[in-house]
């Protein structure tokens, strides 16, 4: 960490403690050249990206839009609740723990047929249809092509409610 009076890079932590419950890290340090003192303040990021749209805008993330998306997809699919919920929290976790101020929206939609190719095949494909505005009859073979390769196995844990999250 630079020193903020003399611009050097070599300072030392002399005292370290938790503030606000835990939530944030105090650290006083000292200059090892000027010898001056400081104080920095550490909290995890984890506020969700924004996206960026395919014309560029931005906008913030948006939680009934992807909720929406993933429940059309799975619309009269034999899906229990939990599972597309776990998947649901799955996707909110992945976003929030890259650390990034923001994102693309071909990248958040990656992801979240990364997560319907693990829970309903139908419902993958239904997404991908819309998300990569299939036209051609082409597509859909590849999308289902992509499901032969690509499938991870993941199995269910029986008998057990609830996510692991
Ligand atoms: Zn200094």
């Amino acid at each position: 960490m630079h020193c903020p009076f003399c611009g050097t890079n070599d300072t030392k932590v002399i005292d370290s403690r938790l503030v606000t419950e835990g939530d944030q890290v105090r650290r006083r340090r000292e200059c090892i050249t000027c010898g001056d003192r400081f104080t920095t303040f550490e909290t995890a990021e984890l506020v969700m990206p924004r996206i960026i749209k395919r014309d560029g805008a931005r906008e913030p993330f948006n939680e009934l839009k992807l909720r929406g998306g993933i429940l059309r997809a799975l619309e009269n699919r034999p899906v229990e609740t939990d599972e597309t919920e776990a998947a649901i929290n799955r996707i909110h976790h992945h976003l929030r723990s890259l650390g990034e101020r923001e994102i693309s929206s071909e990248f958040l939609g990656e992801y979240i047929m990364e997560e319907l190719r693990n829970l309903d095949e139908v419902a993958y494909v239904r997404f991908a249809s819309v998300y990569r505005r299939f036209e051609h009859v082409s597509e859909f073979q590849e999308a289902i092509d992509k499901l032969n390769t690509g499938r991870k196995v993941r199995k269910k844990p029986k008998g057990k409610k609830g996510s692991k999250l």
